[in-house]
């Protein structure tokens, strides 16, 4: 079979030779990319678009015919036009830029467009990689450079691309990189060219420089309840993976562990929960009446939105709240999800001071978050300032007694997150929902006001996300009533 080393094969190679001989060999065990993966894919394609405003006069050049691509790019290089999707193959290596613009009378600036706001490690292999690929084929490279979004950047009516992108010349770096990628390269072609899969172990490489799409096919082997569910990060997992300890119940007594690990120990083997009475309750304590159970849904799209934002900048656009008067009281409950017209904010901030009065607990799980979105809603509508300083001091965390390790229980693993406390210690969760996560509601509302969805979608998604962020709130109170009956 004849194949070729593109730049994404060669960053793969780099990350993992295994995962490189599956893409190409057997690319029918590679999944489908998840919805995760997918939204960030479509994310850099709008980016990318927005990019090539940057360089009036371009030529876009067809890219879903392989020999047709790097064909048109071989005859437009006379031009000397800034190209989009050049496509330049060299013997085995082929590389697709995203824009080669021409300088000078005969040298050509490499430019490739990312969605991140700064300079990756990655991302010099990559651009190392393009300009390999061009200088084999005979181009003379100038410059490299990466074309990131700008943080800073605050939309005011139209995009302005200038304003949006940060070019920043990499050409030192790739130079200092570019040093033993010939030999790098060979050796990518060989494996590929091998009739069996390079036999690699699993390891830190698994994670970076992005989460490996084999991470369930590779790490399959592991039990239950394995050293990889500790809390604490990846050195104390890799050190007792390399000593051949595997499952959390086989971890030697003379192991040092901390705290939060040894509580995680303790209820693997013995099946049992850890429930810390005293410190619960205490912290059940600062619970005052009303309450108010509180939860945001946001979006932070790398392209703003709205006047006056910048990429990526968090905007909530659905909110969740339950009040419950008193001790018995039933909760009575209230949402907001934002119609799509319109920016969110200002109906969503009108909203909540008329729902939180004046005293009483404000309970979010993590909430930070909330804290943060509150805060910056404040920056963009300064005349909430005063009330802001209220509600922040009502503020409580239903995440603490379980980050803190005051409640455990081996099926939330190394987290504490709702979406594995909540099942934990009430047995209900999210499995019935349309709508799994934060990043999921993210993606659906970004999908239904953004794009061409039918009104059917829409109702159907909106309901989706009324009931998720519904189940948030209403599961804190289950939470607490669950940690009520434990301290009793
Ligand atoms: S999961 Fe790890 S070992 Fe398996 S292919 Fe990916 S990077 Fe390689």
């Amino acid at each position: 079979m004849l194949e070729f080393l593109s730049k994404s094969k060669y960053i793969s190679g780099l990350q993992c030779p295994t995962l490189l001989w599956t893409q190409i060999n057997e690319p029918e065990e590679i999944p489908e990319p998840d919805i995760i993966t997918q939204y960030i894919f479509d994310q850099g394609h709008v980016v990318g678009e927005y990019a090539k405003r940057l360089f009036p006069g371009g030529i876009d050049i067809p890219h879903d015919d392989f020999m047709e691509n790097v064909d048109t790019t071989t005859r437009l290089l006379a031009e000397r036009k800034p190209l989009f999707e050049a496509g330049i193959l060299s013997g085995k290596i082929y590389s697709r830029l995203d824009i080669l613009n021409p300088n000078n009378k005969d040298e050509w600036d490499i430019i490739e467009i990312k969605s991140s706001t700064s300079v990756k490690d990655v991302h010099i292999d990559d651009v190392s990689f393009q300009k390999y690929c061009c200088e084999q084929a005979g181009l003379k490279i100038r410059t490299c450079k990466l074309g990131h979004i700008n943080r800073q950047y605050i939309k005011s009516a139209e995009i302005d691309p200038t304003g949006l992108f940060i070019l920043e010349d990499i050409s030192a770096q790739v130079e200092e990189i570019n040093k033993g990628i010939e030999e790098r390269v060979l050796n990518l072609l060989e494996v590929i060219s091998n009739t069996t899969c390079p036999e690699v172990s699993i390891g830190k490489h698994c994670f970076a420089p992005y989460e490996c799409s084999l991470r369930e096919k590779c790490w399959g082997f592991l039990p239950e309840n394995s050293i990889f569910d500790l809390r604490g990060g990846k050195t104390k997992q890799f050190s007792l993976y390399e000593r051949g300890i595997i499952s959390i119940s086989d971890i030697p007594n003379d192991v040092p562990l901390s705290r939060e690990q040894q509580i995680q120990r303790e209820c693997v083997i013995t099946g049992t929960t850890h429930v810390e009475k005293e410190e619960i309750r205490l912290f059940l304590d600062m619970l005052k009446y009303p309450l108010y159970y509180l939860d945001f849904e946001t979006m932070g799209p790398a392209i703003p939105i709205y006047d006056g934002t910048r990429p990526y900048q968090t905007i909530p656009f659905q909110f969740s709240l339950h009040v419950v008067e008193n001790d018995g009281a039933e909760p009575v409950h209230h949402s907001f999800l934002a119609d799509g017209i319109d920016d969110p904010r200002p109906q969503l901030l009108h909203e909540l001071q008329r729902l939180l009065g004046s005293e009483g607990s404000i309970i979010a799980y993590n909430s930070g978050f909330e804290e943060g979105v509150l805060k910056e809603l404040v920056e963009a509508f300064p005349e909430y300032a005063y009330w802001l300083e209220g509600i922040l001091t009502r503020m409580v965390d239903l995440l603490l007694p379980f980050s803190n390790f005051l409640y455990y229980h081996a099926s939330q693993k190394d987290t504490a997150s709702l979406k594995k406390v909540l099942p934990a210690i009430t047995g209900r969760g999210y499995e019935e929902l349309g709508i799994g996560d934060g990043m999921d509601a993210s993606i659906a509302y970004e999908r239904i006001i953004y794009s061409d969805a039918t009104q059917e979608e829409i109702a159907s998604v909106r309901a989706d996300l009324l009931k998720y962020c519904k189940l948030d709130t209403e599961g804190m109170i289950w939470i607490v009533e669950r940690l009520r009956h434990l301290c009793q």
